[in-house]
């Protein structure tokens, strides 16, 4: 079953964003918690999935299950139909050159991992230096720590300023010739910075270094197309974008995947073994080895499927207004610091108040009914930076509403005179 567009793409605007027809698709945002009806502001952390992406997952294990690629049976068929249907429609959704630069993984963290092992292991030697930037997630800072280490190699970090921008300059500055890497997220997951990918990635070619961009909170809020942004590797999660989760993928240059050796080993990854040498299938499938995800992937299809239907240019215009709605609302909050005023942004809206811990917030607005995350977000240098230990994070996505913010808001007020 498809979505049914809740707006028309010609008219696609927050006016006529049908947002109470796009709810009824979410079987979970229906429900209660604490006796309160639900608001779930906690889409960056993961998203909530669509009776659609359900339905297929459903269906799968109902009707098609049989592993992928080793069977000539008809379910064997039907099951690598899903999987690589996936494959097919993810190339399309990122703008892939060719579906076989689309390695399939079970999300950000084994993506750049892969890369890490694969790609910056065996290149990096001593004195080489990687370079990140101060808002990455510990997804894409952590692996090349690993494997700097081990090869003698360092991890730089490219500098941001207050509002939560990437210094472009310095990041220019900083791509000297012992860099052999760059890596930078698309959006940050605290502060929903949206980072100029375009104009990193011509620096980055223009010395010959290779960018990858993580892109797990941008997938869910906008187009990507991997071709026009220039880079090199860009690696997304499923689970943010209504997909199940333990499903993933790793985009990256033909050139790269033929130059990268296997990962893990094991079965369908191979052509021939023998004791005396083994040789390898061609990329994708020397990076996918053992049994994958397939109900994952094909719920994976019902997602992109979802988002097809409903359109970006929707989705884009009722997430703006959101953003703006719920950061005005809370500019009225007194002692409220925003964390993260970038003058391009995705609806992630990171936060302080004043004379209170946003862990004991976070939990009174839970009995509330509100869901939304504190802590550090897996990004201890950004929080590091604003000198803080941990923000609250409220993070939209399309389904939810104004009437959403207003309810988030008057809880916030209200748990805020409990701890003052
Ligand atoms: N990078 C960013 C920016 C993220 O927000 C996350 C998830 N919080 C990850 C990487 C890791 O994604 P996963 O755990 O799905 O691999």
């Amino acid at each position: 079953m498809t979505a049914k567009p809740a707006t028309t793409a010609s008219a696609a605007s927050a006016a006529t964003f049908d947002v109470e027809r796009v709810r009824e698709d979410f079987p979970l945002l229906a429900r209660r918690v604490h006796d309160k009806p639900l608001v779930y502001f906690d889409n960056a952390n993961t998203s909530q999935k669509p009776r659609q992406v359900i339905d297929a997952v459903d269906a799968h294990y109902r009707e098609h299950n049989a592993n992928v690629a080793r069977a000539v049976h008809q379910l064997g068929e039907e099951a690598t139909a899903a999987y690589e249907g996936a494959r097919d429609q993810l190339a399309k959704f990122i703008n892939a050159p060719s579906r076989d630069e689309v390695v399939l993984t079970s999300g950000t963290t084994q993506s750049i991992n892969l890369v890490a092992y694969s790609y910056a292991l065996p290149r990096l030697k001593p004195g080489d230096a990687i370079l990140t930037t101060v808002m990455e997630h510990h997804a894409n800072i952590v692996p090349w720590q690993i494997v700097a280490a081990r090869a003698g190699a360092t991890v730089k970090a490219a500098p941001i300023d207050e509002r939560g921008e990437l210094i472009v300059e310095k990041f220019v500055e900083l791509l000297t010739p012992e860099v052999k890497l760059a890596c930078v997220a698309h959006v940050s997951n605290v502060l929903g910075t949206v980072n100029p990918v375009r104009e990193l990635a011509r620096e980055c070619r223009r010395r010959g270094i290779p960018l990858l961009v993580d892109g797990s909170q941008a997938v869910p809020h906008r187009p990507v197309d991997v071709q026009a942004l220039g880079c090199d590797f860009y690696a997304v999660t499923g689970h943010k974008m209504l997909a199940p989760t333990g499903t993933g993928l790793l985009w990256a240059r033909r050139e790269h995947l033929d130059a990268m050796p296997p990962f893990f080993g094991g079965g369908e990854m191979i052509r021939e073994v023998k004791f005396s040498g083994t040789t390898f299938a061609e990329a994708p499938h020397k990076f996918e080895a053992g049994t994958p995800n397939i109900a994952g992937f094909a719920g994976m299809g019902a997602a992109i499927g979802y988002y097809r239907t409903l359109g970006f240019d929707a989705i884009r215009a009722w997430e703006g207004e959101l953003l703006a709605y719920a950061t005005e609302r809370l500019r009225e909050i007194p002692g409220l610091r925003l964390v993260g005023e970038a003058a391009e942004k995705e609806p992630v809206i990171s936060f302080l108040v004043e004379g209170a811990q946003a862990t004991d917030l976070a939990t009174l607005l839970d009995l509330e009914g509100v869901a939304v995350r504190s802590g550090h977000h897996c990004a201890h240098p950004l929080m590091q930076f604003y000198g803080v230990p941990a923000t609250l994070r409220a993070s939209l996505a399309f389904y939810n509403t104004r009437e959403e913010v207003d309810a988030f808001v008057a809880a916030l007020l209200k748990v805020r005179k409990l701890l003052m």
